[in-house]
């Protein structure tokens, strides 16, 4: 049963109609798919629990978000001036920048990545800090700064317990991270240790921060009604402004803080078994294919580095069940975790946005299948209701947090490739949010580089704070 007040979101979040040549076999899939959509009650079940796990969090109760502090009280306030470093780990690149300030606007940029190998990536802690450092004095010294007291922003997107807004201890690696001595120790102080031991650069890290929170501060020198800042990329995660007094877990002396920006990790939404309701077989399979089980369920759900496996996970199992690609010879490529990622999907997206088949054929041909016109639809079906899923999940979350902000306008500052490229995401989450949420004026802009400028821009409020204490 629908309540009429949902009957427009149950409209809404309906996905194109499977129609095959064989109605048995168009039933089969759609049974099997039927776990992947949501009625509109489900929706409303999943932002209750998202409400109540934000209130938990906050609160400082046993929940599956962390909502932390990040302890960026403030915006920029136009009177930043000068040179400023940020490096930026956790994303597909990683990079160090320099920034150039006048009146607190961006005036120069510099930037240079460097790569980092797999050996690196999941090794121990110090070799990983001591590339960094070896990176950023690079860097330095090759724009001749080597003797300059530089301040510096470390974008570190990864979750972090903050105790400050330059203590941030690492919760746990995700992502394609895993050096497991540096759980549980503060990143800062690592950074800071392998920068002394080079002693070539006179680099002083003042802050630590993820790609949502560079995004927000970025974003906010853009749209001064930024309040959200998200990341739909390789993982995603969210932050927000929040009110200072309901703000429960403050570690150092406060002074007045009106606002402060609040890190929901909403990866890991659901790790606590909240979100079981919606678990399928599907996802399950996805996360034991996955770098870390048994974490980061909400960020599997949705984001770049697993969209294209839920994907492939489903199309394993209807070739297994003879509903798809009946008579060609089982692709292994198509078999194999990690094969189909989710730059694919956007693509095959693309061929249902436009009526066509053209990127679908193409895909799975490189996969060495050769499909019929079922087969095409199926794969197309396939890719829209994950995506489709993933969308409302994001909207759902957003939508409860428009209703926490409460203001007159909100804009949500949004980065990633996944947000970037796919080609529906943007105009559902628009209609959806303006469901979950009826009546609150919002507005989504893309907001690039967040996690480079953006911890540049962190560093220079955080010296404007000091410089104020002193
Ligand atoms: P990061 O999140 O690592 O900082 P990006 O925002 O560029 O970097 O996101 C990269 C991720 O986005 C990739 O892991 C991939 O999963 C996803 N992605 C890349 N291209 C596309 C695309 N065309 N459509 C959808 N997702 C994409
Ligand atoms: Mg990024």
């Amino acid at each position: 049963m629908v309540v009429p007040a949902d009957h427009a979101l149950h409209e809404a979040i309906q996905v194109s109609s499977l129609i095959l040549s064989d109605d048995v076999r168009r039933q089969k899939v759609e049974n099997y798919m039927a776990e992947m959509r949501f009625s509109a009650a489900t929706a409303r079940k999943i932002q209750d629990v998202f409400i109540s796990e934000m209130n938990k969090g906050i609160h400082q109760q046993p929940s599956s978000l962390q909502m932390e502090n990040t302890y960026v009280p403030e915006l920029l306030d136009g009177t930043e001036e000068g040179l400023y470093l940020a490096l930026d780990l956790g994303g597909t690149n990683f990079r160090v920048l320099l920034l150039e300030l006048a009146h607190g606007a961006p005036i120069r940029q510099e930037v240079q990545r460097y790569y980092i190998g797999s050996e690196l990536r999941v090794g121990s802690a110090i070799p990983l800090f001591d590339y960094l450092a070896e990176c950023v004095s690079d860097f330095v010294i090759s724009q001749g700064l080597q003797d300059v007291e530089l301040p510096l922003g470390f974008t570190f997107s990864f979750p972090m317990i903050q105790h400050s807004l330059d203590v941030g201890i690492l919760v746990t690696w995700t992502k394609t991270f895993n050096c497991p001595d540096a759980v549980n120790k503060d990143v800062v102080r690592l950074l800071r240790e392998a920068l002394d031991r080079r002693g070539d650069t006179k680099v002083k890290v003042v802050a630590v921060l993820n790609d949502t929170t560079g995004t927000l501060v970025q974003a906010s020198t853009l749209d001064h009604n930024t309040a959200i800042g998200l990341i739909l990329g390789t993982g995603s995660n969210a932050c927000y402004l929040e009110r200072a007094d309901r703000v429960e877990h403050w570690e150092p002396e406060r002074h007045g803080e009106r606002e402060v920006i609040i890190d929901i990790e909403w990866g890991a939404f659901g790790d606590n078994g909240v979100l079981d309701f919606i678990k399928t077989d599907f996802d399950r399979e996805n996360d034991a294919n996955s770098l870390i089980a048994n974490s980061f369920t909400f960020e599997k759900y949705i984001a770049g580095k697993y969209l294209g496996e839920v994907v492939r996970v489903i199309l394993a199992k209807l070739t297994k069940e003879g509903l798809l690609f009946v008579g060609e010879s089982t692709s292994d490529s198509l078999l194999t975790p990690g094969n189909l990622t989710t730059d694919l999907i956007s693509h095959i997206e693309q061929d249902s946005v436009d009526g066509g088949v053209s990127n679908t054929k193409e895909i799975l041909g490189k996969f060495g299948i050769i499909p019929d016109e079922d087969d095409i639809r199926i794969v197309q079906y396939v890719c829209e209701v994950a995506s489709n899923r993933a969308t409302l999940l994001v909207s759902i979350c957003l939508a409860s947090l428009l209703d926490r902000i409460d203001k007159e306008q909100v804009t949500i500052a949004v980065d990633g490739s996944l947000y970037k490229h796919h080609p529906r995401l943007e105009n559902w989450m628009k209609q959806y949010i303006s469901l979950l949420a009826p009546g609150r004026k919002f507005k989504l802009i893309h907001a690039e580089d967040g996690s480079g400028k953006g911890a540049a821009l962190v560093s220079a409020i955080a010296q404007r704070l000091k410089k104020r204490l002193q």
